[in-house]
């Protein structure tokens, strides 16, 4: 089926065009004219964005989302944290994970990503045993089919409690298997993702506490060259245990053990020397920042202006989805480091360029390259895209640049109108198609895990 779309403006990957229209063919973008007037067939819109990547998300957590708002006992804030996430997973099921990732998966596709690396460690059943096939993987999947969204899987190895190859603690029981099953769960993912058009498939060492150092030379190899993805130096305890097992820190130590490159991402990477900062970003691996959940978990600020300066890779996640929404992410991303560093525009790319476009187009970038997927609006790619209301007030005037800086620092929400993956509109007038089932569907199961 062929289909044809005219934009008075797009974003396309060499920049601002005018008068775009796009020739959509069996889900693709099968060739772009600009400057040319729309025909009389044509779907019109007034501005269209490349859907934007989501590199990083647990999407059972969003059921947890808010609750997990008050202090504990233990002065360790991001430990009581994850107490609450434990006691919350204990009696999930697969139909479950399939309608909290349903609704998770349709807020993404509302505030304009169009992919997802799901970061999936909720393998086995509530006391520990394998579930036959990829029953979790599946769940995640339907979830993808419902709504849409494109999926990369990153299935995790998970394996002990701490640094040095510790037994794994009972609360972990769901996530844990040893090399020869997490293959078997990585092939019936495999499986899974075949229902799916344009799924990747990678691999997620869950971070240097949960695997040992011959563990993660098997899955970097297992890997080859799809994406794998890693939690790294989030908080400051985790980089004071590295340097009591090791001496050394996690970033430090991935750089000298670990095949870093450009189909790894690691995941925070908040707290870095400058030195390891410099050469992360030489790597040409990517930083996966989730600006929302950092500051809900009080994790710190990345080192953004060295990493830029030195060329450095990112991208944005949506990681424990407490809060679901492209452009606050990217916002909160740049407000983390104005506050940090009592200055305006960090992330802007040069004198008079604009903020909101380095924010998009590096985690456009830098996303698609850590979820293994060819984004934006060229020929060739999924037709994956976002439009914009006009008609709103914060967006009054807009042309190029100033519609991300518009969006982003002025619109809080409503400003994203359609969204379409594969050619298909998923979202019109801000709403997702199946939002109403979705959200009656979450409610429900949310209602009885809390019961
Ligand atoms: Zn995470």
């Amino acid at each position: 089926m062929t289909q044809n779309l005219h934009f008075a403006e797009a974003l396309l990957p060499g920049g601002w065009a005018q008068d775009v229209r796009l020739h959509l063919s069996g889900g693709t973008i099968a060739r772009i004219e600009s400057g040319v007037d729309a025909q009389p067939d044509d779907q019109k819109h007034t501005v269209a964005l490349p859907g934007l990547p989501n590199l990083h998300s647990h999407a059972f957590q969003h059921g947890m989302a808010g609750l997990a708002e008050r202090r504990g006992s233990s002065a360790d804030s991001f430990w009581t944290w994850r107490d609450v996430m434990y006691r919350f997973v204990d009696r999930m099921t697969p139909d479950d994970m399939a309608a909290i990732a349903a609704m998770a998966y349709a807020e993404m596709l509302e505030s304009g990503f169009t992919r997802v690396g799901e970061f999936h460690y909720l393998h086995h059943d509530p006391v520990g045993i394998p579930y036959a096939g990829a029953a979790m993987a599946e769940a995640l999947v339907a979830a993808a089919a419902e709504t849409g969204l494109a999926l990369t899987l990153l299935p995790v190895f998970y394996a002990h409690a701490g640094f040095g190859g510790q037994d794994p603690s009972p609360g972990q029981r769901r996530f844990i298997t040893g090399l020869g099953q997490f293959a078997a769960l990585r092939e019936a993912s495999a499986a899974a993702l075949r229902v799916l058009p344009d799924a990747v498939l990678g691999l997620a060492p869950h971070s240097l506490r949960a695997v040992t150092p011959d563990e993660l030379s098997a899955l970097a190899q297992m890997a080859g060259t799809a994406p794998v993805h890693i939690h790294a130096a989030e908080q400051l305890a985790e980089v004071e245990a590295c340097l009591v097992w090791s001496g050394q820190r996690p970033v430090e130590w991935l750089l000298g053990h670990a095949p870093l490159g450009p189909n790894w991402c690691l995941v925070h990477a908040t707290h870095m020397t400058a030195d390891e900062t410099q050469r992360l970003a030489q790597s040409g691996a990517v930083a996966g920042l989730c600006p929302i959940t950092e500051a809900n978990l009080g994790d710190g600020l990345f080192a953004a202006p060295d990493y830029l300066a030195a060329g450095g890779k990112f991208g944005i996640g949506s990681d424990s989805n407490v809060l679901i929404d492209a452009a606050e992410e990217l916002r909160w991303l740049e407000y983390g480091q104005r506050l940090a560093h009592r200055s305006r525009n960090v992330f802007a790319r040069g004198p008079d360029a604009s903020t909101g476009a380095a924010l998009f187009e590096g985690t456009l970038f830098g996303g698609a390259q850590a979820l293994g997927a060819a984004m934006g609006l060229a020929e060739g790619n999924a037709a994956d895209f976002v439009t914009l209301d006009p008609g709103h007030p914060a967006l009054t005037g807009a042309k190029a640049d100033q519609w991300l800086d518009q969006w982003i620092f002025a619109a809080a929400r409503g400003a994203v109108d359609g969204v379409w993956r594969r050619g298909k509109q998923v979202v019109s007038s801000g709403r997702h198609v199946a939002r109403d089932p979705i959200a009656a569907n979450y409610r429900s199961t949310i209602a009885r895990l809390l019961a």
